[in-house]
Parts: structure tokens; C-alpha cells; sequence
């Protein structure tokens, strides 16, 4: 946690470069997506959109695409957007700053102005059938050939959206016999490389957000790899770390406009329950709470500390905040329960994932145990 003073910047310049994003929109509005587009199409057409105006990687340096702002005038455009309960800035942040922190200066500067303009689609393909919660016991393995190159087996589960990605952040093993947070590499997959299938699994609810990743004998490069060898555990937990910062994945707004909506549902109809009523109150108290945690952890990355086990308590008060936001709003609104189902039931089923996507909430409270309060480990019951 931070010792030194927060540090929210400077109002009037952030005040300013809201106004001017402002006005960008109002001449570049969201486009319409057609009923048979894909999610992960419309999104990648906004993406593109957004970076023609400068609005992508505002926090990442000029000489690597980005604007050489910091990470306040980045979520200070996620705000604006979700404060228009639009799509947020493309979720690229994290596998950005991951290769900010990891890949060497070509790598840099090759991969990351590509990926901020859209022109590659990156997936993460972290989660296999046996590791999870449990990465440190992934078992896709690159095994490293005298000529200096890797050739890769194994599978992945749950990257999402694979089959609209050019390029996968890939982990896995380069030491079968190092400790396990010691022997994980990550590497730049080009999914069209021999020796990869892609497999898009449907779910029940019709998506076909993941998919499953086989490795067969796939040749990747030593220039490939980024970082060292063994740097696959930190930098995944970079990655994860940005992952879990509402400011960052732009949703702190969006709870913002809702409990909006709720306050003047409860104001306009005069007759909601008690026990309703009180609903709002946590909502808005959740909210709250989490609006603090997110200024603080931005800040923090201010002051130039990386990311760390702190960011497992942002992802626990996200998951109750949105879980309970959404619950509470079926209840208010029920028409879009027992009607055609809007936007609220589609974000109310999607954040019953919110306590498993980046991390579950039991690990959450793992690492919190361990690492925050340093308490002990005991036997396994
Ligand atoms: C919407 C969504 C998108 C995703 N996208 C991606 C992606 O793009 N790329 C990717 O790599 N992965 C992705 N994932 C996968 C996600 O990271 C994993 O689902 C998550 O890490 C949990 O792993 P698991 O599903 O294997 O569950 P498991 O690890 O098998 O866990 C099952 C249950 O056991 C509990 N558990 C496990 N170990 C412990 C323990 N030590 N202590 C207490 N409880 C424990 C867990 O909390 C959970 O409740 C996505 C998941 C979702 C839901």
C-alpha cells in the first residue's frame, strides 16, 4: 500500500482532455452493430474507431503507439465511456502493460503499436484443462531444441474469443524439473502457425466466447519468448493484476449510471420494499468503496509501484459490487426478467463470472490470507 500522498493529477488538464473526448464522440458516435455481428467483430470496429482519435493506450509511451500519458488520463477516458454506457476502452491494457514491463525494446516496439491500432488481435491462453486456479501446474510444455528454437504441446482452455485473435499471449512450461513459479515462460503465439487448432466451444446461452487451444508439435522462436525464461509467473501475475482494477476494464462507471437508474426508480415509484430499498443503500455503499480502492490503486501506479497481491481485494469488491448491483437491479426492473430481456438480464448472467473470470474469488481470499496478512498455511483439511 502506498505511503506517499495520493496523487489524483492535475483537475483542469484531466478536466480537459474529458472535454475534448467529449466532443471527439459527439462526432464519432458508437457505431450500430447489426443483429448477426458478432460481439468480438463490433467490438474490434469501436476498437479501431477510438484509436483513430488517439484514444487507445493513452498511458503507453508515444514511441510505442501510445500518448505518453498516464494511467489517470487513460481511465479518465474508460469513465467518459461508461458514463455513456458504451463499450469500454478495448481490455488491451493489461496485455500491454505486460509486455511494457516484460518484452525487450524490438518486441516493444514491434508488437505494441499493432496491438493498440487493432491491426492484431491478441487472446490469452493461460487456463488449461488442469490448471486454473492452479497455473503453477500447467502442463503445456516448450521444450527448448539445440538450434535454439521451441517446440510446443499441450492445451488450453477458456481463451476467449481465440478464433477472432491473430496472436495469443501463451504460457507454458520451459523446466519440468525448476520449482513451478520458477519454470513458466510466456511467448507470442501467431495462431495461424502450424500445429495450432483453434476449437470455439458454445455455451448455453448461445455465446461462443471460449475456446479450446491445441498445441501440436508448434515451433515457436527464441524471439518469441518474452522476457526470460522462468518470467512467465510474474508476468502473468501483471497481467491478472490489471485485469482485476475497475478503473482499468471501465466498469466503475457503468455500476455508476445504474445505481443512478435505480435511485430514481426508487424515487419515481415510491412504493419499493424495504428490504429493496436497503438493496440500493449496499449498492451504492459497494460503490463507493470500490470508487476509493480504484483511486487509490491508480494512484499507486502513479507513484510508480507495480501491481501486486493488493489487487485481489479490488477483484473481490468488484465481483460483490457487480454481482449485488445486477441482482438488485432484476429485482427493481423485472420487466427484464419476464420481457424480451435487455441489457440488464445480459449483464446480470455475465456477472455470475465475474467471481471466476481473472481468478476466483476463493483464490482471491487465498492470496489475501497468505500474502496480505501473511497467515499461516496450515494442513489440508
Ligand atoms: C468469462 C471467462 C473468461 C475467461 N477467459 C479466459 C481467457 O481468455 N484465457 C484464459 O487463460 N482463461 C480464461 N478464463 C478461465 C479462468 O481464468 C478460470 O476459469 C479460472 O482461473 C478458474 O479456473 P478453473 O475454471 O480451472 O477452475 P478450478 O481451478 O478447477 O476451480 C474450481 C473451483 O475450486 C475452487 N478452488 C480451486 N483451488 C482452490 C484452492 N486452492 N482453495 C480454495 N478453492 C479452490 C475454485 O475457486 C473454484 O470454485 C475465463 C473464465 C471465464 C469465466
Amino acid at each position: 500500500m502506498t505511503d506517499t500522498p495520493l496523487d489524483f493529477g492535475d483537475p483542469e488538464d484531466l478536466e480537459r482532455l474529458r472535454n475534448d473526448f467529449r466532443a471527439w464522440l459527439a462526432g464519432h458516435p458508437l457505431p450500430e452493430r447489426p443483429a448477426d455481428e458478432p460481439l468480438p467483430v463490433f467490438l474490434h470496429r469501436w476498437h479501431r474507431q477510438l484509436h483513430s482519435g488517439g484514444w487507445v493506450g493513452l498511458d503507453v509511451p508515444e514511441q510505442y503507439g501510445g500518448r505518453g500519458l498516464t494511467a489517470l488520463h487513460q481511465v479518465t477516458v474508460s469513465d467518459e465511456l461508461g458514463a455513456r454506457g458504451a463499450p469500454g476502452v478495448p481490455r488491451i491494457g493489461y496485455l500491454a502493460h505486460a509486455l511494457l514491463r516484460f518484452g525487450s525494446e524490438e518486441q516493444r516496439r514491434r508488437l505494441l503499436p499493432r496491438m493498440l491500432s487493432g491491426d492484431d488481435v491478441w487472446c490469452q491462453g493461460f487456463s488449461e484443462p488442469g490448471a486454473g486456479s492452479d497455473l503453477a501446474g500447467m502442463s503445456t510444455y516448450a521444450e527448448r531444441r539445440p538450434e535454439g528454437h521451441y517446440i510446443v504441446n499441450g492445451q488450453k482452455l477458456w481463451t476467449s474469443y481465440a478464433q477472432y485473435s491473430g496472436l495469443c499471449l501463451l504460457l507454458a512450461r520451459t523446466d519440468r524439473a525448476a520449482p513451478a513459479h520458477a519454470s513458466i515462460s510466456a511467448f507470442v503465439l501467431p495462431l495461424d502457425r502450424p500445429g495450432v487448432t483453434v476449437r470455439p466451444l458454445r455455451a448455453a446461452n448461445g455465446d461462443d466466447e471460449f475456446c479450446e487451444l491445441f498445441l501440436d508439435d508448434v515451433r515457436l522462436e527464441e524471439s518469441e519468448r518474452i522476457g526470460a525464461e522462468g518470467d512467465g509467473w510474474p508476468l502473468a501475475m501483471t497481467t491478472v493484476a490489471y485485469e482485476r482494477n475497475a478503473l482499468d476494464t471501465g466498469h466503475l462507471s457503468k455500476y455508476g449510471l445504474l445505481i443512478e437508474r435505480l435511485r430514481r426508480a426508487a424515487h419515481e415509484r415510491r412504493k419499493l420494499p424495504d428490504g429493496l430499498l436497503s438493496d440500493i443503500g449496499r449498492c451504492a455503499v459497494d460503490y463507493q468503496v470500490l470508487v476509493a480502492h480504484a483511486r487509490r490503486r491508480t494512484a499507486e501506479r502513479l507513484a510508480g509501484q507495480s501491481a501486486g497481491p493488493e489487487s485481489s481485494v479490488d477483484k473481490l469488491l468488484m465481483t460483490r459490487a457487480e454481482q449485488r448491483l445486477y441482482e438488485t437491479a432484476l429485482k427493481v426492473f423485472p420487466e427484464e426478467l419476464y420481457g424480451e430481456g435487455g441489457e440488464v438480464l445480459g449483464d446480470y448472467f455475465y456477472s455470475r463470472a465475474a467471481s471466476v473470470y481473472g481468478g476466483t474469488s476463493q483464490i482471491q481470499r487465498n492470496i489475501i490470507a497468505k500474502r496480505l496478512l501473511g497467515l499461516p498455511v496450515g494442513p489440508r483439511a
